[in-house]
């Protein structure tokens, strides 16, 4: 068995810039990319295997022709996607449904209930993050009213900061934000407002003003996660998350660090540093912007190096 390294897809995006490859050095098809998609199974983007005996096969097709991997899973489709987002301006105000309403009127798609880990962003930086209204009525009445900056909630953000957030709830990342998303894997997206930008062609990109009311929780609700922090022999673990979707870890590793997961397998994204991934025997090296799933039966493996990694697992 090995490290499942996997080679990340690019998406351009009005709001993209240069910062994936300033950052990571990809090989990114604009100066206008916004998306790494990582670790991707879904149609509109599947990261392909770049080693071992799955070379140059798409995830989603591991995930059905080698279910033994991951533990002969019950779902059909592999559940998360990681991403990095170069949010060199602001992104759309946007909503996503939940399972139950994205399998009615998305084509059996999954909800997405997504969470970032804030890699870098600029002084000052904020987000939007839920909303003023208290009851529908008002929701619609604000959004028909344009009053944005009355009901749009801004949250000051800094480097190192986590936010879960629950389909449902109305956000925007903001310019100058660099962040890993874990989410489940879902691309189904209901634009709330757009700051009436137009795009190279002159247009207004399209609203989805009817399912965003249906689907956004009013009153907003904060989530409650407290990261937990614990500390052993060459790592620092933060536990961000544990939900029904995902669970999120940062692992801050100096020097060495030991670890064993036999009955689930990880998704794994080094944001910061670098180091090697010591299995077995043989050494792969875990270079900055890489990223890579452990299979169900890895085992015992050690990382060596000064690296952070953003882990996560179903
Ligand atoms: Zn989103």
């Amino acid at each position: 068995m090995q490290p499942l390294f996997l080679e990340p897809v690019f998406k351009e995006r009005i709001w993209g810039g240069t910062t994936l490859k300033k950052e990571f050095g990809y090989e990114i098809p604009s100066e206008q990319t916004g998306e790494c998609w990582a670790i991707s199974a879904h149609p509109n983007g599947p990261s392909v295997i770049k080693n071992g005996p799955f070379a140059g096969m798409t995830l989603d097709k591991l995930w059905s022709e080698q279910p033994k991997l991951f533990g002969n899973p019950e779902e059909k489709v592999f559940p998360l996607l990681s991403k990095i987002l170069d949010a060199n301006m602001d992104l759309s105000v946007q909503v996503h449904p939940d399972d139950a309403y994205a399998m009615d009127h998305e084509n059996g798609e999954l909800g997405k209930t997504e969470c970032w880990y804030i890699i870098d962003c600029k002084e000052d930086a904020d987000m939007i993050f839920g909303h003023s209204a208290l009851t529908k009525e008002e929701f619609i009445e604000q959004i028909g009213n344009g009053k944005w900056n009355e009901l749009l909630r801004r949250v000051k953000i800094k480097s190192g900061d986590f936010f879960y957030v629950p389909s449902g709830t109305i956000h925007a990342l903001c310019e100058g934000t660099l962040v890993l998303e874990t989410q489940q894997s879902s691309d189904t997206t209901y634009r709330v407002y757009d700051y009436d930008r137009r795009d190279a062609e002159g247009n207004l990109r399209e609203l989805h003003l009817e399912k965003a009311i249906h689907v956004t929780t009013v009153p907003h609700q904060d989530s409650d996660v407290t990261p937990k922090v614990e500390k052993r022999e060459g790592v620092t673990v933060t536990t961000f998350v544990d939900s029904e979707f995902f669970t999120v870890y940062k692992w801050e590793i100096s020097e060495k660090a030991n670890f064993c997961f036999d009955d689930r397998y990880l998704l794994l994204s080094v944001i910061d540093g670098d180091g090697a991934m010591i299995y077995h025997g043989e050494r792969y090296p875990l270079d900055k912007g890489a990223h890579l799933i452990t299979p169900v039966g890895f085992g015992a493996f050690e990382i060596e190096g000064n690296c952070n990694v953003i882990v996560s697992h179903t």
